[in-house]
This record gives structure tokens, sequence and C-alpha cells, in this order.
């Protein structure tokens, strides 16, 4: 029985993720990742997939681009703790591969559960694949990265980011990538000041086929989420362009 309680509510999905078998990518998975951090995190990151160590240890984000994340939230003052990190899915594809369409929809559910119950300020999606899924919009990263749009069918934020998986092996990505997370501070805050003053609009137009049903809490919480993760040497880690990030 569904709990009122978000956290408890997710303690709840995760179980699930952990025996859904919905779609081909349970068979080669060593543990789900669902997500992890604050339940009323109000900044929430969304990233691809779980890589090699991530399915491994069951945790998002703990393998390179993991490590680069967590810089870059050093960054603008937060660590994982204030933030809630999860993947669009919730199972390693085989060899680090593009998330397919099948999958995502058999897996998008999860996702939009937890954004519904931690209801963040700002979605920060972290790449192509969550960019795209939330923003219902086909653009790539290379286009929308730093600039902050509405979520489609709610009053959350979207901000695209590079993947920090795109940034580890691309100096120039990971320039941009530290550009706009220096904007996400601002952003944060003047979202924040939204809050106490009355409420502005976002500053985009909406995507026309909303695809995420968000649901609304009181909430001012903060998330994130888990990306790619890298695979050891000798895994087959592929390049950025066949993960999707650019
Ligand atoms: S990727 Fe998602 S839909 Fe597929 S088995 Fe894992 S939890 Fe279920």
């Amino acid at each position: 029985m569904a709990s009122a309680d978000p956290a408890t509510r997710l303690a709840e999905l995760q179980r699930e993720a952990a025996a859904c078998n919905a779609c081909p990518l349970h068979e080669g998975r060593t543990n789900s990742v669902f997500g992890a951090g604050s339940s009323r995190a109000r900044l929430m990151f969304v990233g691809e997939a779980p890589g090699y160590h991530e399915d491994r240890l069951g945790e998002p984000f703990v393998g390179q681009a993991g490590k680069l994340l967590d810089k870059l939230l050093a960054s603008i003052g937060l660590k994982r703790g204030d933030v809630y990190i999860a993947n669009v899915l919730k199972c390693r594809p085989p060899n680090n591969r593009d998330p397919q369409t099948a999958e995502i929809e058999k897996c998008r559910g999860f996702l939009e559960q937890q954004i519904g119950l931690i209801s963040p300020a700002i979605v920060c999606t972290l790449g192509n694949f969550s960019t795209r899924l939330l923003s219902g919009q086909p653009h790539g990263i290379s286009r929308v990265h730093g600039r902050p749009q509405a979520m489609p069918g709610s009053d959350i934020r979207l901000y695209p980011v590079y993947h920090p998986a795109a940034a580890l092996y691309t100096p120039a990505n990971l320039k941009v990538l530290e550009e706009d997370f220096s904007r996400l501070a601002g952003i944060l805050e003047a979202n924040h000041q939204a809050k106490v003053e009355p409420s502005p609009k976002v500053d985009a137009a909406p995507a026309a086929n909303p695809q995420v049903a968000v649901e609304s809490t009181d909430g001012d919480a903060a998330a994130g989420g888990d990306g790619t993760g890298t695979a050891p040497a000798g895994e087959g880690m592929p390049g950025g362009e066949q993960l999707g990030l650019f």
C-alpha cells in the first residue's frame, strides 16, 4: 500500500525496481540502481543508466563520472546528501550501450514517481536521454545545455547539462559543464527567492507533449541522480557519441 511519506514511498519503489522484470535488462543486472539522496531535495539530477560500477554497488554515479559530479557539486557548495540523483533506466544496459526506446518506456514510471514524490524545484538533466525524455523535445544536449526550460505539465524547471561522462575525456565539454554548473547555483537561488516572493513563471515555452506526470507537493526539496557509469579498462567504455551524450 502506498505511503504518503515521500521517503517511505521512495523506499517502496526502490524495492519494486529491485524486483522488476518489465524489460530484458533485468536479466543482466547485478543490482538495480534506483537513486540516492535527499527525498526533500530542491535539486534533482537525472542521468542515463547505471554503468559497470553502479551495477556492482547498486548506487548511482560511483565511477569516474560520479567523481566528477561530486566535484561539480562541491564547486557550488553542495554535496550528494543535499540533492537526489537518479537515472532514466534503473538497470545497466549491456556494455553501457544506449538505452532503447522500449526500455525507457518500461522504466520511465519509476522516474516519474521519483520526481513526483521528491517534487524538486529544479531537475538537472545530464545528457541527451534524460533531457529528451523530460522535456518532451527532440533537441540534443549540445543545443539546449545551460538553458533553463519548463518541464511540461509542472512548475519544475529543467536545466539540461552535459553528462559528466561526456566531459571526462573532452576538455572542451568539461569547460562547458563547469560553466553550466556555475550558473546552476544562481538558478537555485533565484528559485528560492521566487518561493519567498510571488512566484515568477519559467522563462521558456512549455513543450508540446507533456510526458511526465508530476504530482505537486509543497516541495522545497532537491534531488539528484546517477549517470552512465564508467566501465573499467577492458569493459569497453563507449565514446560519448555512442552513449548519445552529445
Ligand atoms: S530497466 Fe527498469 S523496466 Fe527494465 S527491468 Fe530494470 S527497473 Fe524494470
